[in-house]
This record gives C-alpha cells, structure tokens and sequence, in this order.
C-alpha cells in the first residue's frame, strides 16, 4: 500500500482510539448543533401552544383565580417565546436552548400553581393538581433534555408540588396518595428519560462506527486504486493508467480539436548500466530519472508514466510543432544534467536518454495506436542518430516513413498473423557436387503482402528483443521440416548473437530439439560476425552447451566485420562462409586465395557466398574452396528439392526449385 494510503489510515485508526478515550461525549453533544436547536424551538412552540389551551380549564376549574392564571400562562408564554426566539437567531448553543424550555416548564408550572392555590373551588383544584405530572412529563419526555437537565428540572418541578401539597387545605390520605403519585411519576419519567438519553448516546455511537467505517472502506478502496495505477518503483503512473490518460487525450483531440504530443523517452544502454552496477543501482537509477522528468513534465502541465522497463512516456497538450521539438529536447537535456555515472558505456561515462516524438497533426488520426508508432519510430531513429538525441517523428521523412517504422510493430504480431515465413538456399559440396546443407533464411511480409528485406527487419527485431521469439520459432520451424525432408542432411540457421547471449537459450534449443525428435547433429547455426558485440562469456559457454547437443558452428560474412578473427580465436568454427563481396570485385578476389588459406590452418572449411556465375564457380574450385552457395547454384525458396551432382548447373536446378 502507498505511503499516503497508509498515513491516512494510521490517521484513521489513531482517530478512532481518541474518540474512544473521552472525545465521543464531546462530539456526541456538538452533533447535529442545528437539528437540535429546531428541536428545541419547535418543542417549546408547541408547549407554550398547550398550556396557554389550558386556559380554558383554568376557567373551568378555578374560575375565581382565572385572570391570573391566565395572565400568568400569557406572560411566561411571550418571555420564553421571545427569548428562544433571540438566541435560535444568535445561534446559541442547543444546550442554551434547553435550559430555557427547562426555565419555561417551571416558569409556566409557577405561573399557574401560585395563583391556583388561592382558589376558592378547593375541590376542583384538588384534581387540577394533578396537572403538576404534565410539567415532569414535559421535561423528562416531551423535549430532549440530557439526564441531568431532565432531572433537575422535573426534580424542581416535583418539589415544588410536594411543597404545594403541604399548603394546601387536604387530608392526610389525599396527600399521600397524590404525593405518591408524584414521586411515582418524577421516578418513571426520569428513568425513561435516562433510557431514552443512553438509547440516543448508543444511536450517535452506531452513526459514528458506521462513519468511521464508511470512510475506512472508501479510503481503501482509493488506496487500492492508486496502487492499481502507480508503478512501484519510480511512483509514476503505470502503463495502465497512462493508456487510460492517452485515450482520454485522444478523445479529446478527436472531439475538440485539443492537440496533444505523445513522447517516448528510453535510457541509452539502460543494460550495460545494469549488467554493471547491479540492479538495485539500475533500480536507483530510473527512480532519480523518473523524478527529474516529473519534474520537468509538471512544468509543462503533461502527463508522465512508466511505459515499460527503461521506458517512459510523456503526454502533453501542445498547439505546435515547435513546442514539441523544445519539449523533447528538454526532456533529454533533464536527463543529461542529472550527470548520473555510466562508465561501461562506448561513448561518454554518464547516463542519457534518446528522446521520440509525435504529435496530433490535422487530418491524421485514425487510430490511437499510431502516435505511439510514430513516437516509437522517432525512438528509434533517436537511438540510430548516435542516442542522447531527440526526434520528432516526420511523416515525410523517408527514414521515419511507415515502410521502416511499421517494422517492431509488424515484428511483434509477425508469428501469430504468419507473416514470417523461412526459405531455404542450398550449399553445395564442391568436391562431391553434393548439396550438403541447406540454409534457412526468414522472410517477413506486410498485412499487405509486401515483403521486407531482412537487411531491414532483422536490424529491428536485435533492437527491439523480438529477434528471441523469431529466432526460436525459426528453429522449430527448420526442425519440423528436417523431419518431412530426410534427404536433407542439415539445415543451417543463422542465430544472432543476442540469442546466444540470452539466459536459457541453449536450454530452449535442447528442449526443441527433444520435442520434434530431431538431431542436433543435423543443425548448425551461423553466426554473422559483423554484429557488433564483444564475445562474451556466456557467448562461449552457450556454443559449447549447444556443440555438445551436436549442433554445429558456422561463421557467416567472414571478412565483413572487425570482430572476425577474435570469434575464429575463440571459437572452433566447422566452416567459415567468406562473405561475397570477396567474389564480387577484383581486388577481394586475390584476397580470397590468403583468407581461405587463414580459415584453412585454423582447421574449418572454407565456404564462399554469393556465386552467381559459372566462371565464379570455376574459380572456387580452381582455388581448392571446400563448399559453395549462391544464386547461381539455387536460389533460396521454400521447397528443399534438390538435385546433388557434380555437374549440376543453375540451369538444371531451376526446375526443381520454386523462386522466390
Ligand atoms: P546471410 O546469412 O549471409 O544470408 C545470405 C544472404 O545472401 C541471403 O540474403 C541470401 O538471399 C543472399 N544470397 C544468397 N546467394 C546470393 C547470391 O548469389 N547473390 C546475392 N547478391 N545474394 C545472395 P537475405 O535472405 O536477404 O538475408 C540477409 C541476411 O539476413 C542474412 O545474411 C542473415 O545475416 C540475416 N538473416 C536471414 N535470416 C535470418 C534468421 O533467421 N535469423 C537471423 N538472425 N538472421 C537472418
Ligand atoms: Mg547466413
Ligand atoms: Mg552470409
């Protein structure tokens, strides 16, 4: 639970121990102030109503004494009446106003007791006294005095009828039995009252629980919410909560025009720094970051959440181009100033941060998902600038344009709508004429149908991670065809060394391997040397757990790259491909003879790429070349019939092949 659900609900319960150590009775009798003081004046209306009614029987019943009575009701009436009146205005207190109807009950029971008792009709008095139980009645069950208020007051009342019993002209067995029947009433009365007080006290205490507990409830559930939509680490909205909020913007653009700029932020080699600091150091640092573009984002009145691992997103209501571009430059620049250590980065020794944009343009907006592509896109052409930098995504900027950028989105739904697909291209023995291996080489179409060079998407899906999924689908699906082609004897895969670095990987190629039953004496895996990464460790460790599975290695585009010769010192290839710009141009061609002389003495077999002529194939063999491959020996397609003799010629292999 968050810091400020927890504070308020230790506030809670800290509240409710206070109420319940003495404050409950002070907050009993500051409840409902207003309900009160209505109570109290509509009581005493409606009293004051009644006994000046009773002035009738005072005319009735001592009729001889009746101008005072009635004078005296007349009298008590307007004092109380216009003094209830002055303080419901001056909000007094509802204790004030009860003490008055408390003085009204006894003034008016004086009133009419003092000049009663000088009646002549002694007889008709006698029952009239027994009107002194009304007044008790009155204060301890008409209005709604507190115990103490109703006791005195109907205490006082009850004095003042026994005093009256005794000046009065009765006998003995007339004021025991009405004396009794007073103090029976005054102890009835004031023990109901007591009830009805402590039911009244119980009520307030329900009320307050149930308040209590009604808060209690709503200020989880609030907590739980907030939990529900604050990313743990940074505090920052989710991605949950920042897609509500983009959704929200959206609308609101489409239904009023307000536009908005959607800006990805991503922390430039965010991995190394956590290959090397450790995590917890990787934790701490997108805290610090993810404070500093709150800050930031707060300026700007925009929305900020935690998009993914290293990522973040930045909503902002913008009119213009121009303000996107500042905004997004000082995003980055946010970063920069943090100054936070990075050493094992190539470039400089502190923590940046690439920085893509787009925004809401008229007449483009079809569907919400495409200002997070274009963002996305700017990312990472952001990243391809050198990092440290901001883009803002260009619609008419060819390297933005949707051809390229679509990539990481296509690449990500690639295997479930079968957009990915493998060819096959063979390798031919140059000595038997043999096609001794076939290699498999992935396609990718568009929904459209489009394909797309690898040249292109492969880049993207080492970028984006994708390269995981794709990879281990494609040996799946290399395997499952060894297995309709037997006469295949191996199938090459080309394995990025980013697989090779991933945890589980090699464990991943076994667990295929058992499943589809095939050998791993029949795969080989190619990797290219020209993907700059150091040769790790792990690299080293997953070729060998993956060449005891039987899995063989091949180096791809010998001579492309810088890191050739530390792979070949590292690793014990079983060939090496020389890449085919060696065949292309004259001057690679005298090359070709030392480098195949080079891979020779480290013991791998040498493998030109690339033939696409009879007279390239003639100076394969005239230089002893062990295996061929190219275009003019088959083009990659996604049958596997070949034809194996030594004489064989692109020309007779076009029938058995499917061009693709
Ligand atoms: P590569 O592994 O060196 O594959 C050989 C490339 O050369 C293929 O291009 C193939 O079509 C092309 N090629 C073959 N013979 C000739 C020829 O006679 N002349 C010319 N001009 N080209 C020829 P493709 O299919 O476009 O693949 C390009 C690269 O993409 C591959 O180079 C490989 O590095 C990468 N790639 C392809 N499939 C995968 C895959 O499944 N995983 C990974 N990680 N990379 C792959
Ligand atoms: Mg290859
Ligand atoms: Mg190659």
């Amino acid at each position: 639970m968050d810091e400020r659900a927890t504070d308020s609900l230790d506030k809670r319960a800290g509240q409710r121990e206070s109420l319940r150590t003495g404050e409950l009775r002070a907050l009993y009798r500051e409840q409902d102030e207003n309900g009160r003081r209505a109570t109290a004046r509509h009581g005493l209306w409606l009293g004051v109503g009644a006994y000046l009614l009773y002035s009738i029987t005072d005319i009735l019943l001592v009729p001889d004494v009746a101008i005072y009575t009635i004078t005296g009701r007349v009298a008590v009436a307007v004092v109380v009446l216009v003094l209830i009146e002055i303080l419901v205005r001056a909000k007094a207190s509802p204790d004030a106003l009860d003490l008055v109807c408390a003085a009204a009950l006894l003034a008016g029971y004086l009133g009419w007791l003092s000049p009663s008792m000088m009646t002549e009709h002694v007889q008709s008095f006698s029952h009239y006294m027994v009107f002194g139980t009304i007044f008790m009645m009155g204060a301890n069950l008409f209005f709604s005095f507190r115990f103490v208020l109703s006791v005195i007051t109907s205490g006082a009342i009850l004095a003042g009828s026994l005093l009256a019993l005794t000046l009065f002209p009765a006998d003995a067995s007339y004021q025991i039995a009405l004396g009794t029947f007073y103090i029976s009433c005054f102890i009835f009365t004031s023990f109901v009252n007591w009830k009805l007080n402590k039911e009244r006290y119980n009520v307030f205490l329900n009320a307050v629980e149930a308040k209590l507990q009604h808060e209690e409830a709503t200020e989880r559930g609030e907590a739980l919410l907030r939990l529900s939509r604050t990313d743990p680490l940074t505090g920052l909205d989710n991605r949950r909560a920042i897609e509500e909020k983009l959704r929200q913007r959206w609308f609101e653009w489409r239904a009023f025009g307000r536009g908005f700029a959607a800006i990805l932020i991503d922390i430039d080699f965010f991995k190394k720094f956590n290959d090397h600091y450790g995590h917890q150091e990787g934790d701490r640092c997108l805290a610090v970051v993810a404070q500093a573009l709150g800050r930031t984002a707060a300026r700007h009145n925009a929305s900020i959440g935690r998009y993914g691992g290293e990522e973040f997103i930045v909503l902002a209501g913008v009119d213009e181009q121009k303000q996107v571009v500042h905004l997004a430059e000082e995003i980055r620049r946010t970063v920069e100033t943090l100054a936070l250590p990075h050493e094992k980065r190539p470039d400089r020794p502190f923590v940046t941060a690439s920085v893509g944009a787009s925004f809401t343009r008229n007449g483009d907006g079809t569907k919400l998902e495409k200002i997070i592509h274009e963002a996305d896109r700017a990312l990472y052409l952001a990243k391809g600038k050198g990092r440290n930098c901001a883009w803002l995504f260009d619609p008419n900027d060819s390297e933005s344009g949707e051809e390229g950028g679509d990539i990481a989105a296509l690449l990500k739904v690639a295997i479930e709508q079968n957009l990915i697909s493998l060819v096959y291209q063979p390798v031919q023995n140059l000595a038997t004429g043999r096609i001794e291996a076939v290699e498999a080489l992935m396609r990718l179409t568009t929904v459209d149908g489009k394909s797309v060079a690898p040249s292109l998407f492969i880049p993207v899906a080492e970028r984006t991670g994708a390269i995981a999924k794709l990879g281990q689908w494609a040996i799946s699906t290399a395997c499952r065809k060894l297995l309709e082609e037997p006469q295949v004897p191996t199938i090459c895969i080309n394995v990025s060394p980013i697989q090779l670095k991933m945890p589980g990987f090699a464990a991943s190629v076994a667990a295929i391997l058992e499943e589809t039953g095939v050998s791993g004496s029949r795969l080989t895996f190619e990797i290219t040397e020209g993907v700059e990464m150091a040769i790790h460790n792990d690299i080293i460790r997953c070729v060998n757990e993956l060449k005891r599975l039987g899995i063989r290695f091949w180096l791809d585009d010998f001579g492309t790259g810088f890191a050739g010769l530390s792979w070949l010192r590292l690793i014990d290839f079983d060939t090496v491909k020389i890449d085919r710009s060696f065949l292309h141009d004259a001057r690679g061609e005298a090359m070709l003879q030392d480098i195949a002389g080079l891979v020779r003495n480290r013991g791998s077999r040498v493998l030109v790429e690339g033939v696409e002529s009879e007279d390239q194939l003639a100076l394969l063999r005239a230089l002893g070349i062990d295996l061929a491959q190219g275009f003019y020996l088959g083009r990659p397609s996604c049958e596997m019939r070949y034809r194996s003799s030594p004489a064989v010629t692109w020309k007779e292999a076009q029938p058995f092949l499917r061009i693709v």
